[in-house]
């Protein structure tokens, strides 16, 4: 007899986004052309009393991309206030429409992300895919919905997807028919403040969402600690959502939930069996793409030692074809970090790894922006590894064949769970690993960044997150009430 799941493990039907074909060159030429208006066009993010910034390009501090006014404390009390959940019939087909706006915005979006995040032209087309898919994905699931909204939710977003996971939140969010009010990265106000007029222009009301850029510490922590919200989605580090979730403890009802997606100190084990030429691919993307900027990304390698003489080599002669520059307008393998902060963080985990003689491998970056080489450092376990560090850095660790129960401690001891690799053609050692180290993805013989949205949810575990998976079908409906009344859901 055939086995049947649930039904509702099932994606709603809907098409993923087909996104626009990088490979051929006059869907290129045709994307560089529409772009050119955007290489010195300026956008504008806020309208609070609080001052006004100028956001420059990571990759080039000359290029102004923009002015972000910040919202007041004042102006995130008004918004709160002021905000309107929204139980419309036609969310669904609003939201479709906004992710029709995104695609015929592609021009636009790109230049946007390619300016103001620094993103790779693949990057830029995987970003908006994946916000588009969200939209759609999100707003097939409003039938379904057996349960009313939270109220007013605050969605707190990351610079490292200031599109696709900005515009995840908010879609979950008024999928269920809250009133959102979205905080964007302080980095990245300027493409939050683009989608949120798209969002509007395609029918979202105004007072159901509501865009407050400006800092953590003041827009951040107003937004999550007034007892008029009625749950928080955040993305971001490990160590904020803890400061969210006691935030809310102190001042928000209890039935409050927070939705958090965070870091990890991912992994991956190459074992003596792995396809040598697959795993190095794989390895490159998973540690580098988006210069490392993916909370799913690779950090720390454990390759058996039988074959990691061959492996490195081939690894690092990679490393060295790996080009860097700004996305704009050429394609690069890996764009700047987000800004001199954050550069300066990275180089410094470096420093202090050469100054031991750790540093295995290293290419050579562009002089200006904040670019950072991919660099391979040697650990001995994935525990010397103290934080998470967000740029283009791969630690490297060897193990003995008869180590392995050991690499899986050391592992899952880190007490994040957010993404697995795994190469290994030995099918019992792939079902045992995969069983025993927590992760909410795992990704087997392929590289682990980069979830499909309705096919691969997203999402971890312990210190990585609370879910539910975005992406998954559980997501939306944590933004509805729980059952009430006699106990009958
Ligand atoms: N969903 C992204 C991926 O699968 C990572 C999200 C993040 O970095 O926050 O690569």
């Amino acid at each position: 007899t055939p086995v049947t799941l649930p039904v509702d493990l099932y994606a709603p039907e809907r098409p993923n986004s087909h996104g626009v074909d990088l490979a051929d060159p006059a869907t290129l030429a045709a994307l560089d052309a529409a772009r050119a208006p955007f290489r010195e066009a300026q956008w504008e993010a806020g309208d609070g009393a609080g001052p006004e910034l100028d956001i420059t390009n990571p990759a080039d501090p000359s290029d102004v991309v923009g002015r972000v006014r910040l919202s007041t404390k004042e102006d995130a009390d008004k918004a709160v206030a002021t905000a309107a959940p929204w139980d419309a019939a036609n969310r669904a087909e609003v939201l479709n429409k906004a992710a029709d706006l995104y695609e015929e915005h592609t021009a636009e979006l790109f230049a946007l992300l390619a300016r103001e995040a620094g993103k790779t032209l693949p990057d830029c087309e995987a970003e908006l895919r994946e916000a588009v898919d969200f939209l759609r994905y999100y707003a097939a699931q409003i039938e379904g919905l057996t349960h009313p909204a939270l109220g007013r939710v605050t969605c707190i977003s990351p610079w490292n997807f200031p599109l696709a996971i900005f515009t995840g939140q908010i879609a979950a969010a008024l999928a269920a028919g809250n009133a959102v009010l979205a905080k964007p990265a302080e980095a990245t106000p300027l493409i939050a403040a683009r989608a949120t007029e798209l969002l509007h222009e395609a029918g979202v009301p105004k007072q159901a969402l509501q865009l407050l850029p400006g800092e953590g510490a003041t827009i951040g922590a107003a937004l999550t600690s007034d007892a008029r919200i009625d749950g928080v989605a955040f993305t971001g580090s490990t160590a904020t959502a803890q400061a969210i979730h006691r935030a809310m403890a102190a001042n928000l009802a209890p039935s409050a939930p927070l939705i958090a997606e965070t870091g990890g100190i991912n992994a991956m084990i190459v074992d003596s069996t792995a396809l040598p030429e697959q795993a190095v691919k794989d390895v490159i993307m998973s540690a580098f793409r988006s210069a490392g900027q993916r909370c799913s990304a690779l950090r720390c390698l454990y390759v058996q030692e039988d074959i990691a003489p061959a492996f490195m080599k081939a690894l690092y002669g990679a490393m060295d074809e790996m080009s860097l520059g700004n996305a704009w307008p050429v394609a690069t393998d890996i764009g700047p970090v987000i800004d001199t902060r954050a550069k300066a963080g990275i180089v410094e985990h470096i420093e202090a790894a050469r100054a031991e003689g750790r540093v295995l491998h290293e290419g050579t970056p562009p002089k200006d922006g904040t670019f950072v080489a991919p660099t391979a450092i040697r650990v001995s376990s994935i525990a010397d590894i103290e934080e998470e560090i967000f740029g283009p850095v791969l630690h490297l660790a060897t193990y003995k064949a008869r180590e392995l129960d050991r690499v899986v401690d050391e592992i899952n001891a880190t007490g994040y769970g957010l993404t697995f690799g795994l190469h290994s053609r030995i099918d019992d050692r792939v079902s045992d690993l995969t069983s025993r180290i927590m992760a909410g993805n795992l990704y087997v013989n392929r590289n682990q960044i980069g979830a499909i949205v309705g096919s691969q949810p997203f999402g971890g575990q312990g210190l990585s997150g609370t879910g539910p998976k975005a992406g998954g079908p559980s997501y939306v409906p944590r933004f509805c009430r729980p059952p009430q009344g006699s106990g009958v859901s």
